[in-house]
């Protein structure tokens, strides 16, 4: 059974679905990988070294006419064209924002699998992209920040004087967040951050930085993700921030709600009111933006403060960032392969299986997606 990892399409996008480990554990799975020539260009793996691991490289056609396809991002259109019956697509899909093209995965008869969709438990974290990405997004969120920082994050005591530590506030300190906030604390900055959901305070504080703001009670799902915040909580949140922001120097937004447009926290008033020389990176600039006046993939600076659109940040650390999605990819692609026959058995009654299959059978199956009765 063929396994094909073509090169990834769209725009930006620097990772692999394979990595040279996941190759030969797939030779090893008894299945057939099929690398796309160049698929891991921008993650510093030759075709040669996909080669060694086991794989063979193949044009783009070569691949797509595999049993099981693995991709980083979703199907562009010209992809669209190359899926074939019975085949299983697994990837980030990202369904909430291409349900026509959850549609166009069951006309096409695929099994299709959004990575992204996987249920946040213990046995999930293996196969866990969301936080594999996110987690290294957070570091490099910190250093693009810091690169565009013109003063220094630690206190230094020279002869000449001493100069006084970067003051950093992380809003929102879920995986990116809590990693953006361990690498400015070893940095040396004065770090801070906020969040909604009650569990974020205490982690927060065993990484060194203070918790600031108010926690609802109510603004956490089962599933432990944050809800859209009541109106007098935001204002309540709005008038926190505001205060805080005109100390800080260097300042990491990362909040989402699954499904939804990101929750703006930081307004143009507030960006006006911080000092010159402070940068503000929105980390959520492409799913609707924390900060007012931020661009995905712009850095624009506004009465002297900069704002840093991110725009898929994992790509741009795609060999580290390539390593660990394949990781994800390969532990999930284990659950859909018999370890005695190497057949394919996917069994819908499992819970990682139940939460991110999209289609399969010609239809949408996902709670989430299938059309209401
Ligand atoms: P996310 O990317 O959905 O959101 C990022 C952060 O923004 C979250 O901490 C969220 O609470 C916060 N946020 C949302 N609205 C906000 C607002 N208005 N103001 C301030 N902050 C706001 O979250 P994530 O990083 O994917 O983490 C989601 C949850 O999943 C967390 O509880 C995390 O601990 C949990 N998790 C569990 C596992 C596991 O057990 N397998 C693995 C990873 C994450």
């Amino acid at each position: 059974m063929k396994i094909g990892i073509p090169k990834e399409r769209r725009e930006d996008e620097r990772r692999a679905a394979a990595s040279p480990e996941t190759v030969k554990r797939y030779k090893g799975m008894g299945l057939e990988p099929v690398v796309e020539a160049g698929a891991g260009a921008g993650a510093a793996v030759a075709d040669q070294v996909y080669e060694q691991a086991g794989a063979s490289v193949a044009d783009e056609a070569g691949v797509w006419d595999s049993e099981i396809v693995l991709k980083v991002q979703r199907p562009t259109e010209a992809e669209m064209g190359r899926l074939k019956q019975g085949q299983i697509l697994i990837g980030m899909l990202d369904p909430y924002n291409s349900k026509d093209q959850v549609e166009a995965y069951a006309k096409a008869g695929v099994s299709s699998f959004a990575l992204e969709l996987l249920p946040r438990t213990t046995r999930a974290q293996a196969m866990d992209v969301l936080s594999s990405q996110a987690n290294l997004a957070g570091y490099k969120a910190l250093i693009d920040a810091m690169a565009e920082y013109t003063r220094v994050l630690p206190m230094m005591m020279t002869a000449a004087g001493t100069v006084t530590p970067a003051k950093v506030f992380i809003v929102g300190a879920g995986v990116a967040g809590l990693q953006a906030i361990a690498t400015a604390r070893r940095m040396g900055a004065v770090v801070t951050a906020t969040d909604v959901r009650p569990a974020a305070r205490e982690e927060t504080e065993s990484l060194g930085a203070k918790f600031v703001g108010f926690v609802p009670t109510d603004a956490a799902t089962k599933g432990g993700y944050a809800r859209p915040l009541t109106p007098e909580a935001q204002a309540e949140q709005a008038r926190m921030v505001a205060e805080h922001l005109k100390t800080q120097d260097i300042v990491v937004t990362t909040a989402q709600i699954p499904g939804r447009k990101a929750p703006r926290i930081i307004t143009a008033d507030m960006v006006k009111s911080m000092k010159p020389g402070a940068v503000v990176l929105d980390m959520a600039a492409e799913s609707g933006g924390n900060v007012e006046g931020s661009k995905p993939g712009k850095t624009v600076t506004v009465g002297g403060v900069k704002l840093i659109g991110a725009r898929n940040l994992p790509a741009r650390i795609a060999p580290a960032t390539t390593v660990l999605y394949a990781k994800n990819l390969m532990n999930f692609v284990q659950l859909l392969v018999d370890a005695k026959t190497n057949e394919l058995k996917i069994d819908t009654g499992d819970e990682l299986i139940k939460g991110t299959l999209l289609t399969t059978g010609g239809a949408v199956v996902h709670d989430a997606f299938k059309p209401a009765a």
